[in-house]
């Protein structure tokens, strides 16, 4: 599970004097800028300090991380792959750079890269193109023939051209079938309830099992020649292999410099990318939970599963990281106290854990980011997702430190604040406390909420369906919150004063009632977890505390702001949903949850909705940022033994693209 950036737009007040110099300073970590989208370039501090070994580990992690990118582009749509590189041989080809045609289509195959395919990363509809079909059919013409052409050309203007046309990657609309009606490549042939029916036979086969795998995360279903539905299983002589034999030749690389308690740990995730067995992915899982000591860690896999509409198939992503010494000591911290406030959860207390078992929680440097975790990228994770293994063997969870430096950087300056923020005091406590409230945040959503509580006697936990990543990271949430108000947190010295919590308060509502909709296009609906997951908290709060005005709405000179009278009741308030939304979970009522959800996560009121959407324009800053990876190159002397690595910030999201393309593309255009 993962947590991304909450606030779309977080930054310290510009002020007069100092705006120009904050400027200077945003611009020197924004490497590109189109559409929605903002590209920034991370730094990775502390790399040089660390050992050849742990160099060369993160060296071949990183190899490993970039072989799995066309994986994600098939998993998006079963076409993306040949529409890129169809896109990358007409934009390599030509020598023209200029003209309305040829920048919007330039500007059309940066979102693809951004996205991993032709759907948005997070509203999922397919992008609209603004080059005319007749100049793109030209350039086919020209630059496409029988060697380079990835399909049929027709199909190819259809589905670029035609709105209708596999218009979602993800379609979780009540009452149709989210299966067919979503664009993404996880099943193919098969309907909703024959989807369903496949998966809940697998689950009451294994009934009683206190080790249930995870059913169905690792293969794309489907239906062979005789039209029988089967899992076509992602591995080493499967499907996706030849990405895969890459990814298992750069771990078993990294094997040979990692330490023992790693080594064994990659050992175990090559026997799986080989297998395919999911037993055997726990059985990884189990090993690398446990491990806690290793400076150098990483995740590499089929993980989320939050492309999926019914939850069961996991996207492939990949992150390399290094401990942040210094930061860590806040996740410790909490680490240590980590009984305690599971003792003290507003629950029932039925639903609590009793003993909470292999909290471990850190600070991390990411290194290279892949897969669905690039270029955009969360700023928390918590894994494994597996709930035996998180209660049998606890889970690791960590923050992004260098990702919400980034963020926070280039941020600044930029009025935001000064925008949506109405109360003086609310702004001074922001700037003030706004970096460490997030982040402690982060680490109480992913190391403390996620890990939190239990399910009742016979309960899965696949009762909730296409409700259920709402409803866990609105759990995860409601207990961050809960706690950062808790005067505890002050007294173990995480925090100096509870203006910390308020100052997070104050911007959650803020973004979940209001600003986090800039996000979203005129006319739709709220369809991405953690979106849904802030929207309810933030509406169910204001309604429940309407008659004691807790939550305010207030216009100021035509513009509507949202502010917080009482903090103290806020913080009630999101413990009694806590509760609920805990009951739903550990009794997996589906139809409490579904009611949740509908009722305040989902709907956009039309006219505030516009009213942000202008006030976003007007400051010109884009609602979604991510990354350009750094490079490492290996150094070695006369016999050609290694003696160092040399990390390079490349700062051309294009050629970076172009790069990834060519060197690390091993798969068919059509799987
Ligand atoms: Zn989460």
């Amino acid at each position: 599970m993962k947590k991304f950036l909450g606030i779309i737009a977080f930054g310290a007040l510009a002020l007069t004097a100092c705006g120009e110099a904050e400027k200077q300073q945003e611009a020197s970590w924004v490497v590109d800028r189109f559409d929605d989208i903002k590209v920034l370039r991370y730094e990775v501090p502390g790399f040089e300090e660390l050992t050849l070994e742990e160099k060369e580990l993160i060296y071949s992690l990183s190899e490993a991380a970039k072989c799995g990118r066309d994986i994600l582009w098939d998993q998006n749509f079963k076409y993306n792959l040949a529409i890129r590189r169809t896109l990358e041989s007409i934009y390599t080809a030509s020598d023209v750079r200029e003209g309305e045609e040829f920048v919007a289509f330039e500007k059309y195959l940066k979102k693809l890269w951004f996205a991993n395919g032709i759907h948005h990363h997070y509203s999922n509809d397919k992008f609209k193109p603004e080059f005319t079909e007749e100049w793109f059919r030209e350039q086919l013409a020209q630059y496409i023939n029988d060697e380079n052409r990835q399909m049929d050309d027709e199909l190819l203007c259809q589905i670029i051209f035609d709105p209708t046309l596999y218009a979602s990657r993800l379609n979780r609309s009540e009452g149709v079938d989210v299966i067919k009606a979503s664009a993404g490549n996880y099943y193919e042939g098969v309907s909703q309830a024959e989807v369903e029916a496949f998966y809940t036979a697998m689950a009451e086969a294994d009934k009683g099992n206190p080790e249930p795998i995870s059913y169905g995360l690792n293969s794309k279903l489907m239906r062979d020649t005789e039209g029988n539905i089967f899992e076509n299983v992602w591995k080493v002589g499967g499907m996706y292999s030849a990405a895969i034999e890459q990814i298992v030749f750069w771990l078993e690389k990294a094997a040979t410099v990692a330490n023992p308690t790693q080594k064994e740990i990659i050992d175990a995730l090559v026997k799986y990318y080989r297998s395919g067995d999911l037993k055997d992915f726990d059985a990884y899982n189990v090993l690398w939970v446990k491990d806690s000591a290793s400076n150098v860690d990483f995740v590499n896999g089929f993980i989320e599963n939050y492309g999926d509409p019914l939850g069961h198939k996991s996207s492939w992503e990949a992150v390399v990281n290094f401990r942040d010494e210094e930061a860590c000591h806040r996740t410790e911290i909490m680490a240590a106290n980590a009984q305690w406030f599971e003792d003290n959860a507003p629950i029932n207390p039925a639903y609590r854990k009793e003993e909470v078992k292999g909290v471990s929680a850190k600070v991390i440097t990411v290194a290279m980011l892949g897969g669905d975790c690039f270029p955009s990228t969360a700023i928390g994770i918590n894994l494994p997702n597996a709930d035996w293994i998180r209660k049998e063997h606890g889970s690791k969870s960590v923050t992004i430190d260098n990702i919400t430096y980034a963020y926070d950087k280039a941020a600044q300056g930029n009025g935001f604040m000064e925008e949506f923020v109405l109360r003086a005091e609310d702004r001074e406590r922001l700037k003030k406390y706004g970096k460490l409230s997030d982040d402690l945040h982060t680490d109480l959503h992913e190391c403390l909420g996620h890990g939190s509580g239990q399910l009742a006697e016979g309960v899965s936990g696949n009762e909730l369906r296409t409700y259920s990543s709402t409803l866990e990271e609105a759990r995860a949430d409601l207990f961050a919150l809960y706690y950062l108000g808790d005067e505890k947190l002050v007294e173990i010295g995480l925090i100096p004063t509870l203006d910390v919590a308020w100052a997070q308060y104050a911007d959650y509502i803020m973004n979940g009632i209001m600003t986090q909709l800039s996000r979203i296009e005129p006319g739709k609906t709220v369809e991405e977890d953690h979106m849904r997951n802030r929207k309810l908290i933030a509406e169910w709060c204001y309604e429940k505390g309407k008659e004691e005005n807790v939550i305010e709405w207030i216009t100021e000179n035509g513009k509507k702001y949202v502010v917080i009278n009482d903090f103290e009741r806020l913080r009630e308030l999101f413990g009694e949903l806590l509760c609920e939304v805990q009951r739903i979970k550990s009794e997996g009522d589906y139809e409490a949850g579904k009611a949740l959800v509908e009722a305040y996560a989902v709907q956009v009121d039309p006219e505030l909705h516009a009213e942000v959407i202008a006030r976003n324009e007007a400051l010109k800053i884009e609602p979604y940022s991510g990354f350009v990876n750094p490079d490492y190159e290996l150094v070695t002397d006369a016999e050609g033994n290694v003696t160092d690595v040399k990390i390079i910030y490349p700062t051309n999201f294009v050629e970076q693209h172009l790069e990834y393309g060519k060197e690390y593309s091993f798969l068919p255009s059509l799987n």
